[in-house]
């Protein structure tokens, strides 16, 4: 079955070279999310074990199209983790280093209870910035983060370094 979900999301995902930057090989997950079969298999994946979740959080913007979905398969509520200055109430902020300058994601004040146990979803786990703000965020607010589930992870990029104490599962590892 692992196996499986290996091979159709290697199939289906495109490397497109030097973008968005020279030096870069972008992960495009759009021919998977365009095949029926592979998408609903990768959903079924990714929410696979999480039983004890209550809420499911998605980083803008692949992260929406994946973590809804297992959010709606968990029988869980879904929170939009969003670039500075997309959510319209109150805020968490957290900044975190890209590769060259600083991004920052917020999340609403209000998006968790205490007793909620949030699992994060992405679809690429790169240097595991991006994650480690995203937990942070999630847990200023006040819940508790269970994992981080990520169709693709970029072992080379030791994205897990950043993440300790969190159990990361990925599909595929490249
Ligand atoms: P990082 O913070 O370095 O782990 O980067 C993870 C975030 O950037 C995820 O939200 C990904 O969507 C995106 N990302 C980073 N590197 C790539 C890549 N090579 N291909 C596609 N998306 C990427």
């Amino acid at each position: 079955m692992a196996a499986e979900i290996a091979d159709l999301i290697a199939t289906r995902i495109r490397d497109v070279p030097d973008y968005p930057q020279p030096g870069v090989l972008f992960k495009d997950i759009t021919p998977l999310l365009a095949d029926g079969v592979a998408f609903a298999a990768v959903v079924a994946a990714l929410a696979a074990g999480s039983y004890d979740v209550t809420k499911v959080a998605g980083i803008e913007a692949r992260g929406f199209i994946l973590a809804a979905p297992v959010a709606y398969t968990l029988g869980a509520g879904f929170v939009p983790v969003r670039k500075h200055g997309k959510l319209p109430a109150q805020t968490y902020a957290e900044s975190y280093q890209l590769e060259y300058g600083t991004a920052t994601l917020e999340v609403h004040t209000d998006a968790f209870h205490p007793t909620d146990r949030v699992l994060i979803v992405d679809d690429v786990l790169a240097t595991g910035g991006t994650a480690a703000a995203t937990a942070s965020l999630i847990r200023q607010a006040g819940a508790t983060v269970t994992g981080i589930v990520v169709l693709l992870e970029l072992g080379f990029l030791a994205g897990r370094g950043k993440l300790a104490g969190l159990p990361v599962r990925s599909l595929v590892m490249v």
